[in-house]
């Protein structure tokens, strides 16, 4: 069998593994980031709820010891309703209860509504927190999936890459040369092997002397339809033990 063939179609194997490997690790980071984001965003929201709360808790509080205030008053003019000597002193003390009456009903309205605003903000206090609670939890593990999945796929990528090195060796020109053009025009796969009588990349058929000739494992041939290098079966079958179908595609796969 072809050494040279063997050393390409190898060669793609690799290659194919190693855009896997990249592929794999591109959609983690993006997905981390976005969930940090999210995270930082919620943190934000459910700090001006809280700011929003603790303002309207101080307000609250002054407008109570407001009330108390006015009440003392008011409790103090009524006393002094009945000690009036004239018209005049019953007009003033009249005018000074009515003015207390009406703010003691102005606070207690803003009272009831600003507790109302503080309930409302709480319970959406209660939402963001739980929000953040499963955002950070979420981001947690992605983060951690993504350290572990850097680890990993680092010690595979350096093991592939040495065995490309080992591989490349035995590719000799033009075939390197046919191999970096079609790579990048095909979707990553630039090598097939024939099965059943069809290109393995595009499923084309091909002549049945050729699949024979190809079968031999002596020489490859370019597909007609898809330009691909294409070489015998046996040529997988020597690379991977058994026929393994070469189906991973760097587009094809970011396209679902
Ligand atoms: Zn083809």
């Amino acid at each position: 069998m072809n050494e040279v063939l063997i050393g390409l179609y190898q060669l793609q194997r690799i290659d194919s593994e190693h855009d896997e490997l990249v592929s794999s690790r591109g959609e983690l980071p993006i997905r981390v980031e976005e969930l940090r984001q999210a995270l930082v965003e919620r943190e934000n929201i459910l700090a001006d709820i809280e700011h929003f709360i603790h303002d309207r808790q101080a307000q609250l509080r002054t407008i109570e010891s407001d009330l108390s205030d006015f009440q003392e008053k008011l409790d103090k003019y009524k006393g002094q309703q009945f000690d009036v000597k004239t018209t005049r002193e019953y007009d003033a003390i009249t005018f000074q209860i009515e003015d207390a009456e009406r703010r003691l009903g102005e606070g207690s309205q803003a009272m009831a509504r600003i507790s109302m605003e503080v309930e409302n903000a709480m319970s959406d206090a209660d939402a963001a927190r739980a929000d953040v609670a499963q955002l950070k939890t979420e981001f947690d593990e992605s983060k951690r999936h993504l350290e572990e999945l850097m680890a990993e796929t680092a010690e595979e990528e350096k093991k592939l890459l040495a065995r490309r090195a080992e591989v490349l060796a035995k590719v000799e020109e033009p075939f390197l040369s046919m191999y970096e053009r079609v790579r990048p025009a095909k979707n990553g796969l630039a090598v097939v092997s024939v099965h059943a009588g069809v290109c393995g990349g595009c499923y084309n058929a091909i002549p049945r002397q050729l699949v024979l000739e190809l079968n031999r494992g002596e020489k490859h041939t370019v597909c007609e339809y898809c330009g691909r290098i294409v070489v015998g079966e046996s040529i997988a079958v020597a690379v991977d033990g058994e026929r393994q179908e070469v189906t991973y595609e760097v587009d094809a796969e970011e396209e679902e």
